[in-house]
C-alpha cells in the first residue's frame, strides 16, 4: 500500500486500481455538524463506525489477496500504520493482550488536532471511522470473533491523545453499541468483489485551466504530508469512491430521502464556498473568466471525474460531468436508477458559482450517470 500504490490520472485518484475520493478535513467536519445537529449524534457515529469496521476488514482482506500473504499476529503493526497513508494519522499499538484477544491503539488523528485547532473542543470523539477501520482490520488480522472497539479518549474532545480499545465482542462494549438503530443489513451486501470491480471507466487526458495554473507552481500531484493527503488545493483523508456510496445509501435509509439529500446539498454548498479559498491559500487568484472553467474541474480533485462548463452567464449555467465515479460505481452497486443523485455536487456547484459570481446560484441535476453510466448534467439559475 502507500503512496507507491496511489495515482492520480486527471479526474480520479485510484489505490490499487480502486477509485478513491479525497475528502477534504473542512468537509468532514461540516458534514459531521451538520449531521450530528440534524439527527443523533449517537446514530450518526454508529453509522460511520460501522462503514469504518466493514472497509477495514475489506480493504486488508483486498491486500492479502492481492500479494497472496495470509494474516499474521508479526503483519499488525504494518497494517495498523497503513492508515497515516491514506491521511487518517499514524495508528501505533500501545498494547497487545497475549492471547491477541484485545489490543489498545494510539492515534495521532491528523482529523482530531485539525478539529480543535480550527473549532475548539467538541462534545464527542471525532474518529468514528478510523476507530472502524482499525476494528475491522485489526478484527480480521487477529481473527476477533465480533472486534468491538471503543474511542477510550479524543484530542478532539480536550484529551491528551486519541485511544482506542478494541476486543472480541463482550457484554460491557454491546451494552454501548445497544442503542443504535442501524440499517446495518444494507452493509452485509458490501462485498471484495465490490470494491475492486467498482469502476470500470478511465478518463483520457485533458487540457485544464486549473491544472495548467497549477502545474506552473508544481501544486497538481498527490503528496502526503504530516497534516495528511493533499492533492492541489485540497488537504484530507481519502477513502475508496464505494464507502462514500454505502455512506449516503446509509444515510438516506436512516435519515431519509428527502432530509439527506437536502443536507448533502447544503454541505456541498459550503464546500463550494470554500472551494475558491482553497485555491487562494496555495497562491492562486481567480479572476470569473478563469472561475467560470475552473469550478467544475475542481470536481476532479474529490475523485468524481471530468466536469466542464457548457453554458455559463449570470443567469444560466449548465454543467457536463463525464465519467462521475460516484454516480457510476452507485449504479454497479444498488443498479441504475432514474433519480438523480449527486445533491452533494450539485450543492458545490451552487456554492461555487455564488461565491465566483457574489450572487446566489441554485443547481439542479437534470440528467445523472446513475441512469445512463455517461454524464451527469447541471444547469444553475440565480436564486429568487
Ligand atoms: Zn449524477
Amino acid at each position: 500500500m502507500g503512496m507507491k500504490a496511489f495515482t492520480f490520472d486527471g479526474s480520479h485518484t485510484w489505490l490499487l486500481q480502486v477509485p478513491m475520493m479525497i475528502f477534504p478535513f473542512e468537509l468532514y467536519f461540516a458534514l459531521m455538524n451538520r449531521l450530528n445537529h440534524a439527527f443523533s449524534p449517537h446514530a450518526v457515529n454508529n453509522i460511520m463506525y460501522e462503514l469504518g469496521r466493514k472497509h477495514g476488514w475489506n480493504g486488508t482482506e483486498i491486500y492479502f489477496k492481492k500479494f497472496n500473504i495470509r494474516p499474521q499476529v508479526s503483519d499488525f503493526s504494518f497494517f495498523m500504520e497503513q492508515t497515516k497513508m491514506l491521511g487518517y494519522g499514524n495508528l501505533s499499538i500501545l498494547d497487545l493482550k497475549s492471547d491477541h484477544k484485545q489490543f489498545r491503539l494510539r492515534h495521532d488523528s491528523t482529523f482530531a488536532k485539525l478539529v480543535l485547532k480550527n473549532h475548539g473542543k467538541q462534545p464527542y470523539s471525532v474518529d468514528s471511522f478510523t476507530l472502524g477501520l482499525a476494528t475491522g482490520a485489526g478484527g480480521l488480522i487477529l481473527d476477533l470473533r465480533d472486534p468491538v472497539g471503543l474511542e477510550t479518549t479524543c484530542v478532539a474532545k480536550g484529551d491528551l491523545n486519541c485511544e482506542y480499545l478494541v476486543s472480541e465482542g463482550s457484554q460491557a462494549y454491546t451494552q454501548e453499541k445497544e442503542n443504535a438503530t442501524f440499517p446495518v443489513d444494507l452493509l452485509e451486501n458490501y462485498t471484495l468483489k465490490q470494491l475492486v470491480n467498482s469502476f470500470p471507466h478511465r478518463s483520457g487526458d485533458r487540457n485544464y485551466a486549473l491544472f495548467s495554473k497549477l502545474q506552473q507552481r508544481s501544486l497538481n500531484s498527490l503528496k502526503l504530508t504530516d497534516e495528511g493527503i493533499k492533492i492541489g488545493p485540497l488537504t484530507g483523508m481519502t477513502t475508496p469512491m464505494i464507502v462514500i456510496c454505502y455512506l449516503v445509501e446509509l444515510l438516506r435509509k436512516e435519515f431519509g430521502l428527502a432530509k439527506t439529500n437536502g443536507l448533502l446539498y447544503e454541505v456541498g454548498k459550503d464546500e463550494g464556498i470554500r472551494s475558491l479559498d482553497y485555491l487562494r491559500s496555495v497562491g492562486l487568484e481567480i479572476n470569473r473568466v478563469e472561475g467560470v472553467k475552473i469550478i467544475p474541474e475542481l470536481l476532479s480533485f474529490y475523485g468524481f471525474g471530468n466536469g466542464f462548463a457548457i453554458q455559463a452567464s449570470t443567469n444560466r449555467i449548465i454543467i457536463r460531468l463525464f465519467d462521475n465515479s460516484f454516480a457510476i460505481t452507485r449504479s454497479s452497486i444498488f443498479g441504475p436508477s432514474k433519480e438523480v443523485d449527486d445533491y452533494f455536487i450539485a450543492g458545490f456547484l451552487a456554492g461555487g458559482y455564488s461565491k465566483l459570481f457574489g450572487k446566489g446560484f441554485e443547481f439542479k441535476e437534470t440528467a445523472c450517470a446513475r441512469e445512463n453510466n455517461k454524464q451527469c448534467l447541471f444547469e444553475g439559475s440565480p436564486s429568487a
